[in-house]
């Protein structure tokens, strides 16, 4: 099933983020996580896709499992700026051969030892370049409510996003957030800009402390005062972080459906006991 179908249903719908082992000895406890999750029928699952592609099997193989063993619709994503033609024809060809039929399609990072070279060499430069060879999936791409790091301002943001949708990038999932407004801001921007595709919202629970800094630090988004009150106060007891954790979270999706954004989709960090305590606050709006 093309997941643009589920996006446009107009029911809400809440979709579950899972990554990728970088091992092989770890593929069978995140594979047990990830049945966890997939138990719980989600609209859909999504796995992430290691920087560089030194994790592309894992993907591929978990992406597989949760369709066709668990019987839930998946999303595999793919990056393209530190790989050649070659080796994303070969990607392409693997995910068809797999019978997948949607596919995120992102730049990825920028690695340290390609940020100083000569970028006219690059076999890949940006996502749209990507979205390009992927004609016939169901294609998904990145946005960022807060500004792309690397984009001069929103404006500019928007614009690269415009053509990346025009390339056949039938829907967006977002950058996580904390503060709403922000991505209501945005939505506002694109949609003046032209960019009519479903925007899901992404959340990222946050559910112990340490995840903060590095959430932050990747993402660059704002943490509102209230988000940071809450993780000083509760930062130090695990059991109370994850509380505190879940049900803010829970307020942020609430209230996106309650303004009319249909589809949130959760970096559940593969961790299904987070998966399960959101999906059973929402279990009476999503009719589960
Ligand atoms: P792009 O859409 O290419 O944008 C990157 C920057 O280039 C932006 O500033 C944009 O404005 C600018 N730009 C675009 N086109 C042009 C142009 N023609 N000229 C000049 N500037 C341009 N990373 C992973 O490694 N694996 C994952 O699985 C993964 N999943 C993600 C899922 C989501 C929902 C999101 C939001 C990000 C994910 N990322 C993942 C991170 C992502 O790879 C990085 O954020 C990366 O820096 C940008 O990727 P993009 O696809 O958004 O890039």
């Amino acid at each position: 099933m093309k997941i643009i179908d589920i996006l446009q249903s107009g029911r809400p719908s809440l979709s579950f983020e899972v990554f990728p082992p970088k091992t092989e000895s770890a593929f069978a406890s995140v594979e047990a996580a990830v049945e966890e999750i997939a138990q719980l029928h989600p609209a859909f699952m999504s796995v992430t896709y290691g920087a560089g592609g030194g994790t592309s099997a894992y993907t591929l193989a978990l992406a597989r499992e949760i369709k066709e063993r668990h019987g839930v619709e998946t999303l595999a994503h793919l990056t393209c700026v530190s790989s050649t033609r070659e080796t994303v024809a070969q990607r392409i060809r693997e995910i068809r051969e797999a019978g997948l039929e949607n596919v995120m399609a992102l730049r990825g990072d920028i690695p340290q030892d390609m940020q100083d070279a000569d970028r006219s060499t690059w076999d890949y430069r940006y996502a749209v370049d990507l979205v390009r060879e992927l004609q016939g999936f169901c294609i998904g791409g990145g946005c960022y409510p807060e500004v792309h790091p690397e984009s001069a301002d929103q404006k500019e943001d928007i614009r690269h996003l415009k053509e990346k949708v025009d390339a056949g990038c039938q829907f967006l999932t977002t950058q996580m957030f904390f503060d709403n407004n922000l991505l209501y801001n945005f939505l506002y921007k694109i949609r003046e800009a032209g960019i009519t595709v479903p925007v899901v919202a992404g959340i990222m629970p946050i559910t112990n402390a340490n995840q903060v800094k590095r959430a932050i630090q990747l993402s660059g988004s704002h943490m509102p005062q209230r988000f940071k009150a809450l993780v000083d106060r509760f930062g130090g007891d695990s059991a109370a972080m994850l509380q505190a954790g879940v049900a803010y979270a829970t307020d942020q999706i609430i209230d996106l459906y309650a303004n009319g954004v249909t589809n949130v989709h959760v970096y559940t960090m593969n961790k299904p006991q987070v998966a399960r305590l959101i999906q059973r606050n929402l279990a009476d709006i999503l009719g589960k």
